[in-house]
């Protein structure tokens, strides 16, 4: 699946968890940062823990 960068429109085919390309994120962020985002989150997505937090609060309605 191809998403597209938030800020310059361009192609990001790798698959990562943020819609924003290199480039990019280190400008905003600097080199250190983005890439501590892009392995946080993608750890995250990999052991489902994005989704845990709302499983358990319909169990508690
Ligand atoms: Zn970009």
């Amino acid at each position: 699946m191809v998403s597209k960068c938030v800020y310059c429109r361009s192609e990001i085919t790798d698959g990562r968890a943020v819609d924003v390309c290199t480039p990019c994120g280190h400008g905003i962020w600097g080199k250190k940062m983005f890439e501590a985002i892009i392995s946080n989150m993608g750890s995250a997505r990999d052991k489902g823990d994005l989704y845990q937090g709302s499983v358990t609060s319909n169990k508690a309605l």
